[in-house]
C-alpha cells in the first residue's frame, strides 16, 4: 500500500495538532452505570500519539484497555473528557459523522478476528468498502491489493474455516487497511495465536508501521510490547506510566 495517508486525507483539512499529533486525549473518563454501582472503567486519560508512532498499551486484566481503545476508535463515547482525532474534536461528532469517522479513519483488529465465517477471505476483506459506498470493480481490486499486502493473495476465495489462526487474523488485517485509515488499532490481535504464529503477525504490524501507518496495540505480553516503539501502561482506568521504549532482551514475560 502507498507509504503516504491519501485516502484518508480529507479530515486532515483541519489543522494538524502541534507536532502532528494524530492523537489527543485530555481528561478522558468512562463510567459506566450498573445499577446501584458506577464503573469507573477511565478516570481521565491524557494521552498523545503522533502520526506514524507504533505504541503498545499494558496494563492488568479490567484496567481499562478495551475501553480506552473503543473510545479511540469510535466506537463508543466518553463520559467526560476531550478527543481530538487528526485536528477534530471527536466528542462533538453526532451519530453519523462518527460512523463515518470509523469507516474512514480507522482499522480495527481484534483478538477473536471476527471473520464472517461464510464469506470468503476477499469477500470479508471488500466489506468496509461496502459501507463506504465504493462500486463492485474498485471494492475487489482493492480487497485483493490489501490481500497481497499482507501475503493472502493465493488464499482470496478462501472462507475462515478453511485458513490458519494466523491466516485469519491476516484476513483481519486486510479488512482494517482497506480503506487506508489514519490509525490502525489491535486489541490482543495475538492473543489467540501460537508464538511463531504471534511473531509473523508483529512482523506485519512493524512492516505497516515502516510504510507509514500509525499503530496502536494492546498486549500483555512483555516480548510484544517490547517491539513497539512507547509503551503506555494502564492502571486502574489511568495511565500509570509511560516509558520510551522496553529493553528488547528481556524475554517474553506475561505482564
Ligand atoms: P481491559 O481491556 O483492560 O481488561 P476493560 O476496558 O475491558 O479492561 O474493562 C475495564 C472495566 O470496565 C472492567 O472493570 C470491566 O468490567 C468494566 N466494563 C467494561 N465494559 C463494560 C460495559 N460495557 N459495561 C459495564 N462495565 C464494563
Ligand atoms: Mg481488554
Amino acid at each position: 500500500m502507498s507509504t503516504t495517508t491519501t485516502g484518508s486525507g480529507d479530515a486532515q483539512g483541519a489543522t494538524p495538532m502541534s507536532g502532528e499529533a494524530m492523537i489527543t486525549t485530555r481528561g478522558l473518563t468512562k463510567h459506566y452505570e450498573m445499577g446501584a454501582e458506577t464503573v469507573k472503567a477511565l478516570n481521565g486519560v491524557d494521552l498523545e500519539i503522533r502520526r506514524n508512532e507504533y505504541v503498545a498499551i499494558m496494563g492488568p486484566s479490567g484496567s481499562g484497555k478495551s475501553t480506552l481503545m473503543n473510545l479511540i476508535g469510535c466506537l463508543d463515547t466518553p463520559t467526560s473528557g476531550e478527543y481530538i482525532l487528526n485536528g477534530q474534536a471527536v466528542q462533538d461528532l453526532d451519530d453519523d459523522e462518527l460512523a463515518r469517522i470509523r469507516n474512514r479513519e480507522i482499522g480495527f483488529v481484534f483478538q477473536t478476528f471476527n471473520l464472517l465465517p461464510r464469506a470468503t477471505a476477499l469477500h470479508n476483506v471488500e466489506l468496509p468498502l461496502i459501507y463506504a459506498g465504493v462500486g463492485s470493480k474498485e471494492r475487489q481490486r482493492r480487497a485483493a491489493g490489501a490481500l497481497e499486502q499482507v501475503a493472502l493473495g493465493d488464499r482470496m476465495d478462501h472462507k475462515p474455516n478453511e485458513l490458519s489462526g494466523g491466516q485469519r487474523q491476516r484476513v483481519a488485517i486486510a479488512r482494517a487497511l482497506v480503506n487506508d485509515p489514519s490509525i490502525i488499532l489491535a486489541d490482543e490481535p495475538t492473543g489467540n495465536l501460537d508464538s511463531h504464529t504471534s511473531a509473523e503477525i508483529m512482523q506485519v504490524f512493524e512492516d505497516l508501521r515502516r510504510s507509514g501507518q500509525t499503530v496502536i496495540m494492546v498486549t500483555h505480553e512483555y516480548g510484544i510490547a517490547a517491539r513497539a516503539q512507547r509503551v503506555i501502561t494502564l492502571v486502574d482506568g489511568k495511565i500509570s506510566s509511560h516509558d520510551a521504549a522496553l529493553p528488547t532482551e528481556v524475554g517474553s514475560h506475561a505482564f
